[in-house]
């Protein structure tokens, strides 16, 4: 394809490699500059809807990512007072059916070095370290990417996928620092063996209290646990990855069932995140300029969606230059056009279930107790549709 210079890729996370990947699949050249000193991810869990599936696929990583997945039979929902179950999808054969593709649970850093060796093995793609974008100019023939060691990149694109702290957006928007949520996560992996023997389900569980929640599920082949407890405590300031003592997490649980807190009684290594997000914006593109994954739609992570949806942004982006060969403003423009509101719909809905299905008290969640047990996986199927059946490309 005919490209006055490679994309410049700002970030080196999911969404800046997987977009690195699809147009390397697509005979476009590539340089991701990551900030960082190494490229990697943390040590947790990842939930990874069939959408995702259907981006590993058109990335040609769909064997790979495959491998590396636990494939759970359950999306199930529990009443952290009450100790029962509301209600489960169903994620076998019918789900598989409707979706073409599985529901499934992955190792963050597993996910990341799938795209990874996919960028290794590719003459196309350059990748670079300690390279943090600040900035960018642009004009007719290309864009400048600027680096804080005062190095200037040229390319014909430049992509920020730097994100929830995105210095690309910072000035291709320029709408402030994040919203603070006010719900603080508390992260932990562990061996299988310390997770509760009656809790081993083969499910992504969560456990639905007053303003807090639990979720669990197993990773890499069954060897480890992620748990992932959220306190809906009106944390004031965004913090990422703080370690905490146990005694600091149990302060949001002791008001649910025990055999829900017995599950944060077996964490270890717990570490804290104030969770962000931001209004959806159709801000994206300026110019050689557009932002993807959590630097163009950062969300709350309750639909489980902020990485399958970068990977999906990918996917399009990737699309939208080899459908507009040398004509970069045209691809980007068609590239946010099919984007942007699928992925408000998500940072928005995000929220909502949050506030309705994660957190209520009282009659709220007698009542969305109500509502929910009375679904079959079917209705599940139905609801989640828009979300579960969409592959990142218009119709
Ligand atoms: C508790 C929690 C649970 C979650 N669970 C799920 C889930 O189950 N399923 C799911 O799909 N999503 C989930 N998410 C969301 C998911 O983690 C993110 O949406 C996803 O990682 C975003 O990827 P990204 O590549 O856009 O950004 P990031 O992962 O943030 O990557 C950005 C990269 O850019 C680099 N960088 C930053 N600034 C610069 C700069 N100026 N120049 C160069 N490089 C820079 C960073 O070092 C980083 O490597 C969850 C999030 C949280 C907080």
């Amino acid at each position: 394809m005919a490209q006055s210079g490679p994309v410049l890729i700002a970030g080196g996370g999911i969404g800046g490699l997987a977009l690195a990947v699809g147009l390397a699949g697509k005979g476009v050249a590539s340089i991701v500059l990551e900030k960082a000193a190494t490229l990697g991810e943390i040590g947790a869990g990842i939930q990874l809807g069939p959408n995702a599936f259907h981006a590993f696929d058109y990335l040609g990583v769909g064997d790979t990512a495959r491998a590396m997945a636990v494939y759970i039979d359950q999306l199930r929902l529990m009443d952290a007072m009450g100790g029962e179950e509301i209600t489960h999808i169903d994620l076998g054969a019918a789900f598989r059916a409707r979706f073409g593709n599985p529901y499934a649970v992955i190792h963050r850093g597993d996910l990341h070095g799938v795209f990874l060796k996919a960028c290794r093995a590719s003459p196309l793609v350059t990748l670079r370290t300690a390279s943090e974008v600040t900035g960018y100019a642009q004009d007719g023939a290309g864009v400048t990417a600027h680096l804080a060691s005062g190095e200037a990149v040229r390319g014909a694109a430049l992509i920020g996928a730097d994100g929830l702290w995105s210095n690309i957006r910072r000035q291709l928007v320029g709408d402030g620092a994040p919203r603070v949520s006010g719900h603080t996560t508390y992260r932990s992996v562990i061996p299988t063996e310390r997770m509760p023997e009656d809790l081993r389900w083969n499910a992504a569980t969560l456990w639905a209290g007053p303003k807090c929640h639990i979720v669990h599920y197993p990773l890499q082949g069954w060897k480890l646990f992620n748990l992932v407890v959220t306190y809906h405590n009106d944390a004031p300031q965004p913090v990422a990855g703080k370690p905490v003592a146990f005694e600091e997490v149990m302060r949001g649980f002791e008001h649910i069932h025990p055999r829900a807190q017995s599950i944060i009684r077996h964490g270890s290594d717990w570490k804290l995140w104030v969770l962000c997000d931001r209004e959806p914006t159709e801000h994206w593109v300026d110019g050689r300029v557009a932002l993807l994954g959590d630097a163009a739609h950062p969300m709350l992570q309750y639909f489980a969606q902020g990485a399958c949806m970068a990977m999906e942004d990918a996917v399009c982006l990737a699309h939208a230059m080899a459908a507009h060969p040398g004509r970069v403003e045209a691809a980007l423009d068609s590239y946010r056009g099919q984007r942007m509101l699928r992925t408000a719909r998500v940072q928005l809905s995000s929220r909502a279930i949050g506030e309705h299905i994660y957190h209520p008290a009282g009659a709220h969640a007698l009542l969305r107790n109500a509502i929910m047990s009375a679904k079959s996986s079917s209705d599940w199927y139905d609801a989640l549709a828009w979300l579960y059946g969409g592959t990142g490309l218009a119709a």
